[in-house]
């Protein structure tokens, strides 16, 4: 069994296996939690990632795809970096969006991760709706077949933690 956690904070800041890491397809850094993952694991995350671009990924990690690299400096042993889907009123992305958590999941699982602390995939630059996002994370969480222990959803916001909240009251 899966145990689903909420925390209101800095992703940054938590002691787990992995960080999953809400990525461009770059795998050069950007804003948002990105940047911060970046900011603070320090440099050895971004040497990782551009070895990654340069041994599979020349054109880009695909969105809903996820690859691990070294945590750096952060308080973890993995980042796992998934490329979330820009949200679109017009085509339902949802399923690139499952597939960001199921294929994080799986990530964890081939490193032997136990304990992975997750953003909000989508919810900031890329537009998602926060409900709707929160609704996917958890189903999806909920429904995949993994050996992690606990997946810790760490929110950055009171919006984001309510709708996560609201998921798994
Ligand atoms: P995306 O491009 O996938 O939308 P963002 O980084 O813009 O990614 O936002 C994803 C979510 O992560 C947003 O809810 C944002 O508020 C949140 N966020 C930003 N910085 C952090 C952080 N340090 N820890 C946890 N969540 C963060």
């Amino acid at each position: 069994m899966t145990t689903i956690t909420l925390v209101r904070g800095d992703i940054t800041q938590q002691s787990v296996d992995a960080i999953v890491n809400a990525a461009n397809s770059s795998l050069l850094g950007g804003g948002g939690v990105d940047g911060a993952i970046h900011r603070r694991g320090g440099p050895a995350i971004l040497a990782d990632c551009r070895k990654l671009r340069a041994s599979h990924y020349g054109r880009g990690l695909p969105t809903g795809r996820a690859v691990a690299t070294t945590a750096g400096d952060l308080d973890a042993r993995w980042v796992i970096h998934t490329v979330g889907p820009v949200y679109s009123q017009s085509l339902d992305r949802s399923a690139l969006l499952v597939s960001c958590y199921r294929e994080s999941l799986r990530v964890a699982d081939e490193l032997g991760a136990r304990t992975v602390a997750f953003p909000a995939v989508s919810a900031g630059v890329y537009g998602w709706p926060m409900n709707d996002a929160a609704r996917i994370a958890v189903e999806t969480v909920r429904t995949t077949d993994t050996s992690v222990d606990e997946v810790r959803f760490v929110l950055f916001d009171d919006e984001a933690y309510a709708a996560f909240a609201e998921q798994t009251g």
